[in-house]
């Protein structure tokens, strides 16, 4: 038997061996000293990702006709991930007959409840597959794993979940009315949120009993392919989603073909302008969600170090590769001193490295050329005379990486108050009164989003109605829910996803 005094003896013995207060260095006992974690990498065994990837038509994997692949690379560390089909001409017109054939002969024929079940399948392995999918979304795109397991692939479950449950109710959605599908829709899609902008196009598509062809950004395929693997697990009919690989010109050949019904886009405004362009005059609906330039509106009498984790939230998650980043934050002047003081504390504690680790905060850019777009921009800032914050952490020698950062005393007019950076850069400045704040946030182009932080909420009311934003948040960031429609003002876009409003976009409603 252990004896009491056995015990004390082992728990000696232990105490023995962990340094006491005395004998650790000097800056760890006053707190000055920066621990470090010992990294926490996410394993990529689960993931296998072949060399060559081809096009996904009709149910099947095949060779493009046009016998061209193109490179996506890891931008953790700037290597080769795959190798990707670059779908011609000819291909996108084959993945447009195919997803006609099978409207006119399956899906549009099959009862709203039994395109549901195929949803809700397609949900349940989704989560299934879930560390499978986040990893490869990590690898390709370079955002935290934290982020992708977190927050993207339990979204991506939630949206086949949610819509789904809208296949067999579709008339209750619009009561009094009769609501049809569309036919073919091609959609085209971003690269900063892969497999979420997929599963927002896809799921309110096939619920609402329209076919699919859809084009991924070229430098984040593979989830997407990975999804149609779930697809063909699910048993979902063949040529109901087809995708397509490629770049910008594969985008144009599905944009113009003559036998797509709808055009569902997200993406940058320049490309959304073209895409807008090439419609005008057709039968073609389009639905846009485009860039953005969000403001923080943070008032003196919110909770300060709440508001702190909003913005960090706001512009540093995922990069700052998000449409609705909060990139402005206009902060009322009595608390701008000692409010820039604990962001300066907060941004230089974020970790930037590896995705893969669990720890990291910031991930790696998208490729070299967003990194380029970036730093190009963070240089016309200093040009403009913005007062520049940078913590000097370190960074990977290789890949993509850029630290968070930030300027002050911008004004309205610099062009980092007015251009979409897509980087983990904020853009602060100050003002007196509630119209002040109004005035500033809607002097933009665009119209995506915007958070107001107040303890009060008759002025979150009152400054909520006077913002022109499609997603206004109030003391908080970030949130998203499939039945919460998205979407833009002005140059942030066209249409809604999500919600009851994103239904309609994919349905002829009389
Ligand atoms: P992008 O350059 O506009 O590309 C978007 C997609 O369009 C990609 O698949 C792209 O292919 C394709 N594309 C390029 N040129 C085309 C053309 N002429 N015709 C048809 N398709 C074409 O945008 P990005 O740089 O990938 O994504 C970042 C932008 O997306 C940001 O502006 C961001 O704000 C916006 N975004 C908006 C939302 C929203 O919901 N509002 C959500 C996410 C992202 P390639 O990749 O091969 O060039
Ligand atoms: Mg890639």
């Amino acid at each position: 038997m252990t004896t009491k005094r056995a015990l004390d003896k082992k728990s000696k013995a232990q105490a023995a061996k962990i340094a006491p207060v005395e004998k650790l260095p000097k800056q760890a006992k006053t707190g000055a000293m920066k621990f470090e974690y010992a990294p926490s990498l996410e394993s990529t065994d689960i993931v296998r990702i072949e060399k060559r990837n081809r096009l996904f038509i009709g149910g099947k994997f095949i060779e493009p006709s046009s016998e061209a692949y193109f490179t996506s690379m890891n931008p953790a560390t700037g290597e080769r991930l795959a190798d990707i089909a670059e779908a011609g001409d000819a291909d996108v017109d084959l993945a447009v007959r195919t997803a006609r054939k099978t409207y006119e002969n399956v899906w549009s024929k099959m009862s709203g409840r039994e395109r549901g079940r195929y949803l809700f399948r397609i949900a349940r392995l989704i989560q299934e597959r879930s560390r499978e999918l986040a990893v490869l979304e990590t690898l390709d795109n370079g955002k935290p794993i934290r982020e992708s397991r977190d927050v993207d692939v339990p979204l991506v479950a939630a949206h086949f979940f949610y819509h789904a449950g809208w296949a067999d109710k579709l008339n209750y959605a619009f009561p009094g009315q009769n609501v049809s599908p569309l036919g073919v829709v091609g959609q085209i899609i971003p690269w900063n949120f892969p497999l979420l902008m997929a599963a927002w196009k896809i799921a309110p598509a096939l619920a609402c009993g329209n076919t699919v062809v859809l084009k991924p950004a070229e430098t984040t395929s593979l989830s997407a392919l990975l999804l149609a693997q779930v697809f063909q697990d699910a048993g979902l009919p063949d040529g109901v989603v087809n995708i397509v690989t490629g770049a910008g010109a594969t985008g144009a050949a599905l944009v113009n073909h003559p036998d797509v019904d709808k055009i569902a886009f997200t993406g940058s405004t320049d490309v959304g302008k073209i895409i807008a362009r090439a419609v005008a005059g057709t039968k073609k609906r389009l639905t846009l969600e485009l860039g953005g330039k969000s403001a923080h509106i943070i008032f003196e009498d919110a909770a300060l170090d709440q508001a702190l984790e909003g913005v960090i939230n706001g512009i540093y998650f995922n990069q700052g590769h998000v449409c609705c980043a909060g990139s402005r934050l206009l902060l009322e002047e009595s608390i701008a001193e000692e409010f820039v003081a604990k962001l300066k504390k907060r941004v230089a504690k974020l970790r930037v490295g590896n995705p893969l680790d669990k720890n990291t905060d910031i991930g790696a850019i998208n490729s070299a050329g967003e990194l380029k777009k970036i730093k190009k921009l963070i240089q016309l800032g200093k040009d403009e005379g913005g007062e520049f914050f940078e913590p000097t952490c370190a960074i990977p020698d290789k890949g993509f990486y850029q630290r968070p950062c930030f300027f002050s005393n911008v004004s309205s007019s610099f062009t980092l108050s007015r251009v979409e950076i897509f980087g983990p850069v904020l853009a602060v400045s100050t003002f007196r009164t509630s119209q002040e704040a109004v005035l500033k946030a809607n002097d933009t182009p665009y119209g995506l989003a915007a958070g107001i932080w107040s303890e009060k909420g008759a002025k979150i009311h009152k400054v909520a109605g006077q913002l022109k934003a499609g997603v206004i948040w109030a003391n908080t960031y970030n949130k998203f829910d499939p039945s919460a429609p998205f979407g833009g003002y002005n140059e942030s876009g066209w249409g809604r996803e999500g919600g009851r409003h994103g239904l309609s976009a994919y349905l002829d409603v009389r």
